[in-house]
């Protein structure tokens, strides 16, 4: 293995100075749980010089669950303190259906959101969860703080629009409106530790009946996790039931861009699509009408 430094970030400038002096070859590590592998590994992806650890930084490990102002998910606090937070449990239950799924126990206490979005896999299990939520990125970098919706943030397998001197800070998801209701599923062989064969996060408005509003993404179905504008457009303003979710079922299908590999051919994901949407979708609507 190749001599690395280690730089224990204290605050978002001083890591951000080393980012910025590094010549592109500087990583933020947060949990470490992608990054370690990928350095021992040797990928090419992954070339880097100096490991900034951000895990001290105190911007990066907010947890703040307010329903007047929404969730605020710092970029480095760790899943299991997502998933132990009664607020979070409350207000916003279907972010713990990935802070619980992804890894195992020991992964848990170490990984983060943040860096499970920035590693941006196709198969990324926290990312449509996020995007399902509306969820915004604040970035900060030399230049300042920008705020980018969560479905511009990847650009391709382990890509992203972060500049290589720039820091996320914050995932921020809205106060959830009433009648709100979300929920992520994936398809994977194995219960635990291993990657979705497919991934499905959903959220839907729900008012008098009707879908008011509604957001649909999908993981391991194509370069990145997408957002699927045709699968929202075949629920907004339509009965809740059977009729609308099936026609967005069947729009989530035709988005898929999938690839055939070990863990299953393109058909088969395709299929898997619909079958995952309709189930988001009515895991959903259910905690909607809980008020969830
Ligand atoms: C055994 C095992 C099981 C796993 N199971 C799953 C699973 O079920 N589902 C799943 O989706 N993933 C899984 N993963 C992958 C990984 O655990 C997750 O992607 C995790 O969320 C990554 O978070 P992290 O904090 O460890 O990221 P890190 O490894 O610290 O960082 C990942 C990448 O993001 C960059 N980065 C991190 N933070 C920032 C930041 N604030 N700003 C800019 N760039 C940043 C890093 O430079 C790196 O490129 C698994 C990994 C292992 C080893």
């Amino acid at each position: 293995m190749k001599w690395i430094d280690y730089e224990n970030a204290k605050t978002v400038d001083e890591a951000i100075k080393i980012l910025s002096q590094s010549g592109g070859k500087a990583r933020p590590m947060a949990g470490g749980t992608d990054l370690i592998v990928q350095l021992r590994n040797k990928d090419p992806r992954t070339d880097a010089d100096v490991v900034v650890d951000i895990k001290d930084i105190p911007d990066l490990n907010v947890l703040q669950c307010d329903p007047k102002t929404g969730l605020t998910i710092g970029a480095a606090v760790p899943l299991y303190k997502i998933y132990n937070d009664d607020n979070v449990k409350k207000y916003f239950p279907a972010i713990i259906d990935s802070a619980s799924l992804i890894g195992g126990v020991l992964i848990q206490g170490r990984a983060s959101f943040g860096g499970n979005l920035c590693n941006a896999a196709p198969s990324g299990d926290a990312i449509p969860n996020l995007i399902a939520h509306n969820g915004i990125a604040t970035i900060a970098g030399p230049n300042g703080t920008r705020d980018v919706p969560v479905e511009d943030i990847c650009t391709g397998p382990r890509q992203t629009s972060i500049g290589n001197d720039e820091l996320l800070i914050s995932i921020n998801l809205p106060v959830p409106a009433a009648g709100f209701g979300a929920s992520y599923i994936r398809f994977t062989p194995r219960n635990e530790m291993d990657i979705a064969v497919v991934g499905a996060g959903v959220s839907v408005n729900i008012s008098e009946g009707k879908f008011t509003a509604a957001r649909v993404s999908l993981a391991s179905v194509a370069p990145t996790p997408i957002y699927v504008e045709n699968a929202v457009n075949a629920l907004v303003g339509e009965t809740v039931g059977d009729a609308a979710i099936q026609r967005a079922a069947n729009a989530a299908r035709e988005a898929a861009k999938p690839i055939s590999d070990m863990r299953g051919t393109a058909e088969y994901r395709k299929h898997l699509c619909e079958v995952l949407t309709r189930r988001a979708l009515n895991a959903a609507i259910e905690r909607a009408k809980e008020g969830k």
